[in-house]
């Protein structure tokens, strides 16, 4: 009785605890949000207020009152910018993420016969391979020669920085570009990002990150750190719905820079003479100016649902304080309640890893055990070959949800 009590007290003192009212969760215990983030109540309020303005104001919807449309990107970028330590110019809501990679290897991976390597992880997500890969194609190189990726050591599941380092020094005058996550999908490691970025530079690459599993879950300070570019969902821990709207960032140095080659659209010109229909670009000061298409209005009012709710909830800083309490808490409930049969291929050090755990089980059996979990309407995610994928996340779950979730895995595990 002293584990469920002591969850209990924990969600009594909980300051945030009331946000879980804010979302809308399936039947069970969710503990995927690190795949698709639950669904903000207000999501509904937000997209209907869309349809309504679309109802009655039809195309004029575009320019106005403050909701405008034409402008509807802008109202993320400062909340999405606050996420990911960005100033606002430096961040924009558009596309999808595998398709802001693209966008902005354009602009930031600019090969020459000497210099034409990009660097990834031997596990990279496979859309990031594939995005690299044909980046590589695109440009008349060939990846066996031009792609280089980075393994975790013989046995081990996570990258040693010292490793990353090494492979960036090894390749120095012949790399191009680093691309790599800021939190790792399968083992949830977080990145070296500030160390990485440095020591790209040092070589004189461009360094960006994919923030898939980062934004919403851990702290960062992409402007600081000097990071070229960033791109992420906002699925995930940002909660805006299958498909929803991707983040990019450009470091201010790079914003003006008129000599990086870009693909352009009419969304990346001046708005005061976009409507007149001229063919000279002029870009918007901003990242804006890699936007291509106007903005998908439906999916943006989801995604300002969910910012508004993390605003409230006092920011990043906040719901990581909380989550690193989470993560302790479900460490110690997974060491005294299953011991050595279940074990975690996540780093142990605070620092490096945000909310998700990826447990394997010892027996073997985690397929088994995985589906006894999902009989029992507790929602985590499986990963081939062996590892169940587990993210308590401090805007919805409950010290009780990782309660419960340790005493349901104990009896599956028998
Ligand atoms: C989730 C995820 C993606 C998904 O890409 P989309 O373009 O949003 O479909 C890509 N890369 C990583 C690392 C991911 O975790």
């Amino acid at each position: 009785m002293t584990t469920l009590l002591d969850a209990t007290d924990l969600d009594a003192a909980d300051p945030l605890a009331r946000f879980r009212d804010e979302f809308e969760l399936p039947d069970g215990i969710y503990l995927v949000g690190n795949s698709l983030g639950a669904i903000p109540r207000r999501a509904r309020e937000y997209v209907n207020t869309e349809l309504d303005r679309w109802a009655t104001l039809g195309v004029e919807g575009h320019f106005t009152g403050e909701l405008a449309w034409k402008d509807y990107h802008v109202l993320v970028a400062d909340q999405m910018a606050r996420l990911v330590g960005a100033s606002t110019d430096e961040v924009v809501a558009m596309n999808g993420l595998s398709v802001n990679l693209h966008l902005l290897m354009i602009s930031f991976y600019r090969p020459t016969q000497t210099r034409h390597k990009i660097l990834i992880e031997d596990h990279a997500f496979p859309s990031d391979h594939f995005v690299a890969e044909s980046q590589i194609r695109q440009r008349g190189f060939d990846p066996a020669t031009s792609l280089i990726t980075v393994p975790p050591r013989d046995g081990e599941e996570t990258l040693r920085t010292e490793d990353i380092l090494e492979v960036i020094a090894e390749h120095g005058d012949s790399l191009a570009m680093i691309m790599l996550p800021g939190v790792q999908y399968y083992t949830g490691q977080v990145m070296a990002m500030a160390e990485i970025t440095a020591a790209g530079h040092g070589v004189g690459a461009t360094v960006g990150f994919d923030l898939a599993h980062a934004a919403g879950n851990i702290e960062l300070s992409l402007h600081e750190w000097d990071v070229d570019f960033a791109a992420w969902c906002s699925y995930k821990y940002l909660n805006s719905g299958p498909g929803g709207v991707a983040g990019a960032f450009v470091h201010q140095r790079h914003i003006d820079d008129q000599t990086l080659p870009k693909l352009i659209g009419w969304w990346g010109t001046n708005p005061d003479t976009r409507f007149k229909m001229a063919t000279e670009f002029d870009p918007i000061p901003t990242v804006d100016s890699w936007q291509l298409s106007n903005a998908p209005i439906l999916p943006l009012a989801a995604l300002r649902a969910s910012l508004d709710i993390i605003d409230e909830a006092g920011g990043i800083a906040a719901l990581r304080k909380k989550s690193v309490q989470q993560i302790e808490f479900l460490d110690r409930r997974l060491a005294e309640t299953l011991g050595d049969r279940v074990a975690s291929l996540t780093p142990t050090a605070l620092d490096q890893r945000g909310c998700q755990f990826a447990l394997q089980v010892t027996s073997g059996n985690g397929r088994e055990v995985f589906e006894a979990l999902e009989h029992a309407r507790v929602l985590c995610d499986w990963r081939e070959p062996d590892v169940i994928r587990a993210a308590p996340v401090p805007l919805y779950n409950s010290f009780a949800d990782i309660d419960r979730f340790v005493s349901i895995l104990e009896e599956v595990v028998q």
